[in-house]
């Protein structure tokens, strides 16, 4: 199976997300390049004719759930407290069903604030609420072992050891470039890298400048996975923190043009699902 390379944004913060998506945009019609947008329920009740006319009627892209307001699902060491109950059940579904009032599409996938580990694995009852609530896939694992990073080059895994063998979950790859970027966690947690290291070649020695900094790590997640033969490999990507980082997104110009020099081709998270379903997993 070729590897591909699938481009995706956890689209959260009101009004920095929206800039920013406007010039990530650019750079995929420039590039005809797919992606999948996870956009949290608040920012398209608050946003959502602005995110709308800006991804709604182009065919290169897909849109799926980061949740309704980016509440935590699971209990995660360096996020705020988890929500239970009835809420973090709203959380699923209230999410999934703002995508498909404001784009008027069904949403196949969520992503969880911050995701974890294992993903959903071990909690049958949020496992329960996701697939009752239509959706097709989870990605929601983002962390190495003891919530470091970057997260390893996990391949798909269902859930069926909690009931439900048609979920998918998909995995994200690599560094959250907000961490990678020193802007998030900045004054919080530095226990985040593993000894011996997984990945030293993509360990910088502190927050990285620039655009082809993180190009030459974004590099070591893509060949690393076409070495270990995965359906797909993507990076953890959010439109804030890129647009602060370099508004021109020339870190998107170069992974895109490196990974169509190598001959590898793009998908969407829905494409990687779709491809799942036809393979009989
Ligand atoms: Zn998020």
């Amino acid at each position: 199976m070729q590897t591909r390379f699938i481009p995706a944004y956890d689209t959260e913060k009101a009004g920095d997300c929206l800039r920013a998506c406007r010039r990530i945009v650019e750079a995929h019609q420039r590039f005809n390049v797919p992606a999948t947008f996870f956009i949290v329920g608040k920012r398209l009740e608050d946003e959502g004719s602005e995110y709308r006319s800006l991804l709604g009627d182009c065919p290169l892209f897909e849109i799926a759930s980061h949740t309704y307001s980016h509440r935590i699902l699971r209990e995660h060491p360096w996020g705020p407290p988890a929500v239970g109950g009835a809420e973090r059940i709203r959380e699923v579904t209230l999410g999934k069903d703002t995508v498909e009032q404001v784009f008027g599409r069904p949403c196949f996938g969520i992503r969880p604030g911050y995701s974890f580990v294992d993903g959903l694995h071990g909690d049958p009852e949020l496992v329960d609420a996701v697939a009752s609530a239509g959706l097709r896939y989870v990605s929601s694992t983002a962390w190495g072992p003891d919530y470091s990073l970057p997260a390893p080059l996990a391949g798909p895994t269902t859930y069926e050891a909690e009931g439900h063998p048609d979920l998918w979950e998909l995995p994200a790859h690599g560094w959250h470039d907000n961490v990678l970027k020193g802007y998030t966690f900045a004054d919080g947690p530095r226990r985040l890298i593993l000894w011996p290291m997984s990945f030293p070649g993509a360990i910088p020695i502190g927050p990285i400048q620039t655009p082809d900094e993180e190009f030459a790590i974004n590099r070591q997640f893509i060949d690393g996975a076409v070495t270990l033969g995965l359906s797909y490999v993507s990076l953890i990507w959010h439109p804030w923190s890129l647009g602060r980082f370099d508004s021109s997104m020339r870190m998107l110009a170069l992974t895109f043009q490196y990974v169509r020099d190598i001959g590898m081709d793009f998908a969407t998270y829905a494409d990687e699902w779709s491809r799942r379903v036809g393979a009989g997993g």
